[in-house]
């Protein structure tokens, strides 16, 4: 905690004085971001370091290994659906983005198994990605099975996104754009999931 006091110290005192009427203006003005990320818990995949925005610029879910449940408005806790509610319901955000990731633990729990001491939640949340498991047993060798899983999982979750009437009418309409994303950790690079159901890099630029 006191490494993380540290930090707020040095955002109020180089981050803050540049930053206040950016800050001002968003509590007057409330959030409009345009976009909403559905990402992985992982500490290195920081969705606002990913994509370089501002606060109030993205709107984000995080939860291990990217994943969008079915739809199903039951008495169960779905904190995940309600952030989806909250930002394409209420917020009206344009594009959705689920955004995988290299070396995802949640994605080796399922593959794996999940660890002993992690087995009250993350196995029973991992069985949503449980097609994605199927597929990348096609792939031969852990690694490639891996990376196939991390794509397969975004492709799962990017189903699922359909299954809430309210994005699937929103995307019929043209008015919401859903998007398939995954990160190298390792080297930085971002892919996208094309049309033809490949991720492609994105071109770095100069
Ligand atoms: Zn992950």
């Amino acid at each position: 905690m006191e490494a993380l006091l540290e930090g707020y110290r040095r955002f109020r005192k180089a981050g803050w004085p540049e930053r206040r009427l950016e800050f001002e203006r968003l509590a007057e003005s409330g959030q409009r971001p345009k976009a909403m990320v559905v990402a992985c818990v992982d500490s290195r995949v920081d969705p606002a370091v990913i994509f370089d925005v501002a606060p109030g610029q993205l709107l984000t879910v995080r939860n291990v290994a990217n994943l969008v449940p079915p739809y199903a408005p039951d008495a169960a806790y779905h904190g995940t659906s309600a952030a989806l509610e909250f930002g394409v319901q209420v917020l009206g955000v344009t594009d959705l983005v689920v955004l995988g990731h290299g070396q995802c633990g949640g994605v080796h729990a399922l593959l794996q198994g999940a660890p002993i001491i992690a087995g009250d939640f993350v196995g029973q949340w991992m069985s949503i990605a449980e097609p994605a498991r199927v597929r990348a047993m096609r792939c031969e060798g852990v690694e490639a099975r891996q990376r196939c899983c991390e794509e397969e999982v975004v492709k799962v979750s990017l189903a699922n996104l359909l299954t809430f009437p309210w994005i699937s009418e929103r995307v019929a309409r043209g008015v919401l754009r859903l998007h398939g994303a995954w990160f190298a950790i390792r080297t930085g690079e971002l892919l996208v999931l094309q049309g033809d159901g490949f991720f492609r890099a994105v071109a770095n630029g100069p």
